[in-house]
């Protein structure tokens, strides 16, 4: 594992976290920029540091269904059911808030939403603080999240200090649903793929994800989603593929596996940024259930 200089141990993170600090932490999504989710001061220090605006809520860190329950005002059978299947793990339940949780997390929602994330290092880090933490990615708002903790350090450089974990095993940001009607209806789509019509028929578009802005998640270099590589400007780019090379400088080869894939897709896209390229293409994968998550990035960080 590679150290950065900004590392920091974790009861330094924990006793961060409660002096009302900023600390990078590991999840199995992607590195978190987390602050205490009951102190408005040290969660606007987060909005501060992304330039995220104010308007994009931010999901709060627990580490146990009964925690979550503490901050939910109203915690509906779906809702258990949903964590206790998948929790620890990579998906976020919106639920209407507790008035312990302060707006500034919530973006002036009456809702909030709660993830256990399943990383022993975020677990830890809950505990040893005590409080619940409140996280986006610990990237600058539109740009590539973070799975590694040198990427926080390529963004963040002395700003920020972080909790090494490794590298994120998920590599993609939660699934998020909302329960708040009772049903549960998809947010944002993730690698637990959750079908909203087993339970309701949630009309398209009725209740927008507030932060789910088109342009996100993106490298600074000019980024194309291609069918084919006969679609490719020229020979001169960095092509990402994972059925068909082809002909460019420079060629990199993804998984075959959804979740092998969307582990490595963010470190490869930091490389190729990092690296000048004129462009990055990508191969399109197929427009199938389980790649809907990676298609959906993708989709938002060539916009
Ligand atoms: P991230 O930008 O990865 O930190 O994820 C935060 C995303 O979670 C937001 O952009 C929303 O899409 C979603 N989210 C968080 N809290 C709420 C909420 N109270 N209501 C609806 N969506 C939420
Ligand atoms: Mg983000």
């Amino acid at each position: 594992m590679e150290k950065t200089s900004k590392t920091i141990s974790l009861s330094d993170a924990a006793a961060r976290i409660r002096e009302g600090g900023v600390v990078a932490f590991p999840t199995e999504t992607v590195y978190g920029l987390g602050a205490n989710a009951l102190d408005a001061a040290a969660v606007a220090k987060i909005f501060e540091l992304k330039g995220r605006p104010r308007t994009s809520p931010l999901i709060v860190h627990v580490s146990s269904i009964e925690m979550a329950k503490k901050y939910a005002a109203e915690w509906p059978p779906v809702a258990d059911d949903l964590a206790s299947r998948y929790w620890p793990g990579p998906l976020t339940v919106v639920v209407k808030k507790s008035p312990a949780i302060p707006d500034i997390v919530t973006a002036g929602l009456g809702t909030v939403g709660l993830r256990m994330p399943a990383h022993e290092l975020a677990l830890q880090l809950i505990e040893l603080a005590g409080v619940p933490i409140a996280a986006p990615s610990a990237n600058r708002f539109t740009h590539l999240s973070p799975t590694t903790a040198r990427h926080v350090e390529q963004e963040f450089g002395d700003a920020v200090e972080i909790l090494d974990g490794g590298p994120c095993q998920v590599g993609i940001e939660s699934t998020v649903v909302s329960v708040t009607s009772g049903e549960l209806e998809l947010l944002r789509p993730g690698m637990i793929s959750i079908d909203a019509t087993e339970t309701a028929a949630p009309s398209e578009g009725s209740h927008p994800s507030p932060g789910m802005h088109p342009r996100h998640y993106s490298p600074r270099t000019r980024l194309l989603l291609v069918e084919t590589p006969r679609a490719l400007p020229d020979r001169r780019g960095a092509y990402v593929w994972w059925k068909k090379a082809g002909l460019t400088t420079c060629s990199r080869r993804m998984p075959r596996d959804p979740a092998a894939y969307a582990a490595r897709l963010y470190d490869v896209l930091h490389q190729l940024d990092q690296e000048n390229w004129p462009w990055i293409a990508i191969e399109s994968p197929p427009a199938t259930p389980e790649w809907s998550a990676i298609l959906d990035r993708l989709r938002r960080a060539s916009s």
